[in-house]
């Protein structure tokens, strides 16, 4: 059950243009997509490093849960997320662990992943994600 990899790292940022400058100009990094996520109110910038991405969220609206984490928190890391195989069964293995669970169920990410969040009260304050790319 154990995860492969970091599949990402989310930065909650106030601008998205602004951010992706030092991933550029200073780390060298290219972006290779930006991709708009209405449900989860966020535009995303992605970086590849190694095989660990940098997903930066830029919230679309004040309500949303970007929105909501920048105004609480300020900009900053806002979620981990491991690579996972059978995800419904890690999300099983988690809530038998006593771990409280946003998501029972898998739901549709950036990149056509499936992902679910686990709550960060049972995690030490780190909202960590799950996330499977189904073949
Ligand atoms: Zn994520």
């Amino acid at each position: 059950m154990k995860p492969s990899h970091i599949e990402h790292i989310g930065i909650a940022v106030s601008n998205l243009e602004d951010a992706m400058s030092f991933y550029e100009k200073v780390l060298g990094l290219t972006c290779y997509n930006i991709e708009e996520i209405p449900d989860q109110k966020v535009r995303t910038a992605f970086f590849l490093v190694g095989q660990t991405k940098i997903e930066l969220l830029e919230s679309t609206d004040p309500e949303g849960p970007i929105g909501k984490f920048i105004a609480k928190k300020g900009e900053g890391i806002h979620h981990i997320a491991f690579s996972v195989e059978k995800i419904e069964e890690q999300l099983v293995h988690a809530m038998k662990q006593g771990i409280t669970l946003i998501d029972c169920k898998p739901r549709k990410g950036a990149e056509g992943l499936d992902i679910a969040f686990l709550h960060p009260k049972a995690t030490s304050g780190v909202l960590i994600e799950f996330c499977e790319k189904k073949r």
